[in-house]
């Protein structure tokens, strides 16, 4: 049985005097709390890097993990701007999303440099939600598995060692950002795709145990149609993330389908 997760990313938003109002919100209005619902849901927030040294704060008052949205996979040197897995750890940082589109789009990350911090990340017990998703051009063409297998082949495959802490987030680029969910009938072919690809390349077991989740405009309004389909193992939140009512409406509704 996969423990959902509900993982909000912030991207280049808040600032560290709005945390403390923030989640006093999400706890009060989480059902029975935050401490509880991490009983059944796991709640992590991908943070810009200037308030991870706080949000590493709150995360040990109320429980929800707290990630960076972006490492770099050497351990230091001449990378002006960058930030490495150790750097993340001194401040209390466990975990990083890496290869979102945005990333891939506007920072020119590849595959290839996804595969490089994944395995740098995953060799230092550093959780990673890898992000993969299709561009609009792609869907139309109807390119959307062969630009899913590439992606998450390269993570998988950069994850071969020890893919215990590896969380793959589906994110079509064209439902990001833009109120243009995909159905979720829609994510569940795809997520069931990947799944798939796990279990070629890391055997049924892992296929079972790693969680895949959805992402690109999920709201209180969908939450729970996504949730319930069987390979929909929680969501990545943007927009809706940033509202602490409406992350714990979500939370919610994740904990009616746990
Ligand atoms: C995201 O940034 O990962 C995301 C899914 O954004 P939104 O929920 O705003 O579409």
């Amino acid at each position: 049985m996969r423990k959902p997760m509900l993982a909000g990313n912030w991207k280049m938003n808040m600032l560290n005097h709005q945390l403390a109002e923030f989640f006093s919100v999400l706890d009060a209005r989480v059902a029975g709390g935050l401490k509880n619902a991490l009983e059944k849901i796991d709640i992590l927030i991908a943070m810009p890097a200037t308030l991870l040294s706080n949000g590493s704060d709150f995360s040990s008052k109320y429980g929800v993990e707290v990630a960076a949205q972006n490492v770099h996979w050497q351990e230091s040197g001449a990378y002006t701007g960058e930030i490495s897995v150790a750097m993340l750890k001194e401040v209390g940082i466990q975990a990083t999303l890496i290869g979102h589109s945005e990333r891939r789009q506007y920072f020119a990350e590849t595959d290839e440099t996804v595969a490089e911090k994944v395995t740098a990340c995953l060799a230092q017990k550093m959780k990673v939600i890898a992000c993969v998703g299709e561009t609009i051009e792609e869907r139309e063409a109807e390119h959307t598995e062969k630009i899913i297998e590439k992606q998450t082949v390269a993570i998988l495959k950069a994850a071969n060692a020890d893919p215990s802490q590896l969380i793959i987030a589906y994110e079509p680029v064209w439902a990001i950002g833009t109120g243009l969910a995909a159905t979720a009938e829609h994510a569940q072919e795809v997520h069931k795709f990947i799944r798939d690809l796990i279990e070629r390349e890391l055997g049924a077991s892992t296929a079972e145990t790693m969680r895949i989740l959805y992402g690109g405009s999920m709201k209180p309004e969908n939450t729970a149609e996504l949730l319930a389909k069987p390979d929909i193992d929680g969501g990545l939140i943007g927009g809706a993330s940033l509202k602490p009512n409406s992350f714990a409406d979500m939370i919610n509704f994740g904990l009616l389908n746990s």
